[in-house]
């Protein structure tokens, strides 16, 4: 654990003053449980208490740091790298051969700074399927609303 940065006395605050996140009393060796650390730093301790020798065992000590940073990038905005993105409806303008297909209340991820938004990948082929369509038909402007499922 200590190649992780995190000291024994950390560990032992968490233990003592952790919130138990899950408990294993079945567990194969001793009954476990998974302390939730919320310091200054949050980490899961996976420990096994041997009740009968009064014994902590510490089985595993997991840092949560990774993830909290991971789930940033994901959830800043790549054109203004500031904004946070926030599920919402976005309206999706389309042009093709001659043929404008505007597809309202998109199911997408928003940026609340600038407006850009993500579309999921299968979100975005329906809407291309969609604007086909129009196209086939020779439309000039056809205004749709997103249908999630086809009939
Ligand atoms: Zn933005």
């Amino acid at each position: 654990m200590f190649e992780k940065g995190i000291s024994e006395e950390e560990v032992r605050t968490a233990i003592a003053s952790g919130m138990t996140a899950a408990e294993y009393p079945d567990d194969h060796l001793y009954p476990s449980r998974l302390v939730l650390a919320t310091g200054s730093r949050s980490f899961l301790v996976v420990i096994a208490e041997d009740t009968t020798t009064e014994t902590c065992l510490i089985v595993t000590v997991y840092t949560l740091d990774l993830d909290l940073e991971n789930k940033e990038t994901i959830m800043n905005c790549v054109i203004c790298k500031t904004g946070e993105m926030a599920p919402g409806y976005v309206t999706v303008t389309l042009a093709r051969s001659g043929t404008v297909v505007i597809v309202k209340e998109v199911p997408g991820d928003v940026c609340q700074d600038c407006g850009e938004y993500y579309l999921d990948e299968p979100v975005a082929e329906k809407i291309y399927a969609q604007a086909e369509e129009a196209v086939k038909r020779n439309a000039e402007v056809e205004i749709l609303r997103y249908v999630a499922y086809q009939s």
